[in-house]
């Protein structure tokens, strides 16, 4: 274990702040500050303070180095450190730090963000409204599809459907629209007009059928539930291309064209949440390229400002916009940060690097079947039933015995032994249950590569050996 340590001198954090013990910090995290998906009694004085980072790797306030595996919360897509987007909000703040864009106002950073965004977008796109995070994005477009249908004389048609275990953010409407019971049973009741259908995940199925006939299976419940609500009734259908916080659930390969097929044949909305798979992260800039659909509305944030400041948007496809604005007037909408001048600067100079730098194609041509291939290598290891990945975000799965659907007794456990052992030495993986997820950054190295899998393999091992005893 020790040659995987990495021990890197502290570094002094920025001179506003004071240099505090790492035991001062602790606790005065605990005294002020409620921390989002925490448990504070488990958290006690612990939390880990990350003062630093560059490229893949995070510091801890002790200097430790973590090779961060999740990009953040799978958003910091081009790496830490880029002093060009640091670079594009300094001089924007100083240009312009703020206006709003509503009345008829707006900033040029948001205007040829926008302009951006039609470029890489799929040819049916061609407004975007801003918002500030994947939650505000979400509600957006709820708000936009039932103002689709009012202004286009259907003002029945309210509901959206999602599938179970999808996240959506954590927004009343984002935790509606999401599919987490842990969620759903905090903080009711939840919105209305929201229906849920199963997710495609073969791994968790009976196995009964092929991944493809498998994936059709799961989208007829679209069908079933189009024809159970009334289609009168319904407005949308929503899914993330891939679905992140809920394990990577990648559908099998039929899945997403059957989707299409039933809401063009019954005429609903297709909505793609693309606030983790947007701006790269599956080797194409957002994955309904990936899928090969066309949505009518796409959600993002996260990715497309690398994190580095809060941005998010929905993409608005001509249809929709167009029977909006010229039917509807005044669409009563909008954030204070809407279109915020130095996020969307921030935006521009990260979607030059993914464009420069080829970060995109790398991802599908060069370092996503690098990683692939080393990731598929864990299936050699006994508790590991299966591993996936598309482009640069991956799940392996933890079993007590292979080839078998068996979990684990006590769910969870061996998922948290890894990830806790993981960050104390040097890598950080999420745990959702006994899945194990990465979606490490897309500028990640050969060698970077060869460490996250053989940190992974030690991981792998003391999670075997924990949940022997
Ligand atoms: N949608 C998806 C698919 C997400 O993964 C997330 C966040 N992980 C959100 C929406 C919510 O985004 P935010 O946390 O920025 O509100």
């Amino acid at each position: 274990i020790n040659k995987i340590l990495h021990n890197y001198p502290r570094r002094s954090i920025m001179s506003f702040l004071e240099d505090r013990s790492k035991s001062d910090w602790q606790s005065l995290d605990s005294e002020h500050y409620l921390h989002p998906f925490t448990d504070h009694k488990d958290l006690g004085n612990k939390s880990r303070i990350i003062a630093k980072a560059d490229g893949v790797y995070v510091y801890d306030i002790e200097g430790n180095q973590i090779l961060d595996g999740m990009s953040g919360l799978w958003c910091v897509n081009i790496g830490y450190g880029r002093s060009e987007l640091s670079e594009a909000a300094a001089s924007q703040l100083n240009e312009l730090p703020y206006y709003n864009s509503f009345f008829q106002c707006a900033n040029p950073p948001s205007i040829e963000l926008a302009n951006k965004l039609d470029k890489i977008t799929q040819k049916q796109f061609n407004k975007v409204f801003y918002t500030g995070s994947g939650s505000e994005s979400i509600d957006t477009m709820i708000r936009i599809v039932r103002r689709y249908w009012e202004v286009m004389g259907h003002p029945n048609k309210k509901t959206i459907i999602a599938r179970k275990n999808a996240y959506h953010g954590s927004t009343i409407a984002g935790v509606s629209l999401g599919g987490m019971n842990a969620m759903h049973k905090q903080g009711g009741p939840l919105l209305p007009g929201i229906e849920h259908v199963d997710q495609p995940y073969w791994f968790e199925s009976d196995r009964s059928h092929s991944p493809d006939d498998f994936g059709k299976k799961v989208a007829s419940q679209l069908e079933e539930k189009i024809l159970e609500i009334g289609v009168d009734n319904i407005a949308a259908f929503v899914g993330e291309p891939i679905q992140g916080a809920g394990g990577v659930i990648i559908p099998p390969d039929s899945y997403w064209p059957e989707i299409q097929r039933i809401c063009n044949h019954y005429g609903i909305l297709m909505v793609t949440d693309e606030v983790i798979c947007g701006f790269g992260r599956l080797g194409e800039w957002f994955g309904a390229d990936h899928f090969q659909v066309k949505p009518d509305l796409m959600t993002f944030a996260k990715g497309v400002t690398s994190g580095y400041l809060p941005l998010g948007g929905v993409m608005v496809s001509e249809k929709v916009s167009s029977a909006i604005i010229d039917k509807g007037g005044e669409f009563a909408h909008g954030f204070t940060y809407s279109g915020h001048p130095a996020s969307c600067a921030v935006a521009i100079e990260n979607i030059r690097i993914l464009d420069e730098e080829n970060l995109v194609s790398r991802t599908k041509n060069e370092i996503g079947p690098y990683l692939q291939n080393k990731w598929k290598s864990l299936e050699d290891h006994p508790i590991v039933g299966e591993t996936r990945m598309v482009g640069l975000m991956g799940a392996m799965e933890l079993v007590p015995q292979k080839n078998s659907p068996q979990r684990f007794d006590d769910k969870s456990t061996a998922g948290m032994t890894f990830r806790n052992f993981a960050v104390n030495n040097g890598l950080v993986m999420r745990a959702v249950g006994d899945t194990i997820v990465t979606s490490p950054p897309l500028v990640i190295s050969e060698e970077e590569v060869d460490e996250l899998v053989e940190k992974a393999w030690i991981c792998l091992d003391h999670t075997q050996s924990e949940m022997t005893k």
